[in-house]
């Protein structure tokens, strides 16, 4: 077989993530590779610390960009911060806090796991309730945008509540972060990771991490070495820290770094509230044409997030063929169900570059010709009126 340059397909992503790349980044990328100990590029490295702790809201000195996807900045606060026989209480409310679980138990922790009803934010009260229980645990970690099926939680009121009970916090904030308010130090938050690739506008691959004071004191107080060589903290900060001189301690990807530059630049430029608002306005408006069509979010509207759209598949509708016209005759892509809800919703993405009202025009208007075409018993018509309305308010 005879290959060639590998041209991708332009798509408009308007799933989980990834979502969008902006123009701006995609163009940062192919700028020339230096090298990772290079003055001009330590210089980079202090600046994008800078327009993280921006973007995070902290002041916090150990927040950095871990060199792989948001799974990595999971691991990396949950390794650094879980010793063996730590209590973790872990709440979840979808797939995520699912694989918090796993994390814990591979650290060696044991995990008390705080069930709440998929589509629906993290409940305070059994948090409570469980802590009673367990007056033992350590920590509590929490997804704060759940992608699986776009709640959000009350994250400052529930690491209020953790703290009370002298627990240490880890949150998730994947998703989240660019879309909706995270403000790590405002609410507290002890360790916190996200990836670029959802409301950042930026490719896939890199997780910024923050971890506070008192997060540190316990990495620092550690009985047993992080199990982990690549993740802990105390390596990495010789090549991420401030001040003394960097060591090597892994290749940095020095291009996918420029990229995070200039994505994070980008979200300075605009202004984290106005990003904020821009996604809010832009979710009531596909909302608008989404529920003229006749179709239904799985969310109730307070814990409803901007940038995750879940709703539900009309009776009688083939999933996949939906999506797979889409993608084919609209080079749309939107998501599928993500476990116990495979099957059962669409999640639509409106994340960093991706949230535009081309993009929700697009997706809308696609959206009503095929399911139109496939008999799917929906309203023609009054979808895109609903939606422009709203976009011109
Ligand atoms: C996407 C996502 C992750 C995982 O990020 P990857 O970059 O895919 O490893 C973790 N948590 C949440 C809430 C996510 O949406």
């Amino acid at each position: 077989m005879l290959i060639r340059t590998f041209n991708p397909p332009v798509r408009t992503l308007m799933g989980p993530g990834p979502s969008d790349v902006h123009p701006r980044v995609l163009e940062a990328l192919s700028r020339p590779t230096i090298g990772h100990l290079d003055p001009a590029f330590i210089t980079m490295m202090d600046e994008l610390k800078e327009l993280l702790q921006y973007a995070l809201q902290t002041g916090n000195a150990m927040t950095m960009p871990v060199s792989a996807p948001g799974s990595a900045g999971m691991e990396t606060c949950f390794v650094n911060l879980v010793e063996p026989d730590d209590k973790v209480i872990v709440c979840q409310n979808g797939v995520f806090g699912g694989r918090m679980k796993e994390n814990v138990e591979r650290c060696g922790g044991s995990a008390v796991m705080v069930e709440n009803t998929w589509g629906e934010a993290i409940d305070i009260n059994k948090l409570e309730d469980t802590l009673k229980v367990h007056g033992d645990a350590r920590i509590v970690a929490m997804v704060h945008a759940e992608t699986s099926t776009g709640a959000q939680s009350d994250v400052a009121a529930l690491v209020k509540l953790a703290h009370a009970n002298d627990c240490l916090t880890i949150v998730d904030a994947v998703t989240s972060l660019g879309g909706t308010p995270v403000k790590v130090d405002e609410w507290e938050i002890d360790a916190v990771y996200s990836g670029s690739q959802k409301c950042l506008s930026c490719t896939p691959g890199l997780s910024p991490v923050s971890f506070n004071e008192r997060a540190l004191e316990k990495v620092r107080n550690r009985k047993a070495r992080v199990q982990s060589w690549f993740m802990d903290l105390n390596l990495v900060m010789g090549y991420w820290g401030t001040g003394a001189k960097r060591a090597y301690h892994h290749t940095a990807p020095i291009n996918a770094l420029y990229a995070l530059h200039e994505a994070l630049l980008i979200l300075q430029e605009e202004g984290l509230e106005n990003a904020w608002a821009r996604h809010l306005k832009n979710h009531l408006a596909l909302r608008a044409g989404l529920e003229a069509m006749g179709l239904q979010f799985i969310v109730k509207e307070a814990d409803r997030l901007p940038q995750l759209n879940a709703v539900t598949i009309p009776a009688g509708v083939d999933d996949a063929a939906v999506r797979s016209r889409l993608l084919n005759e609209y080079n749309l892509e939107i998501g599928a169900g993500l476990g116990a809800l495979a099957g059962k919703v669409w999640r639509i993405g409106l994340m960093g570059h991706a949230s535009r009202a081309e993009n929700i025009l697009l997706c809308i208007g696609a959206l009503e010709s095929v399911l139109g075409d496939m008999g799917a018993g929906i309203k023609p018509g009054v979808a895109l009126p609903a939606m422009q309305q709203v976009l011109n308010s």
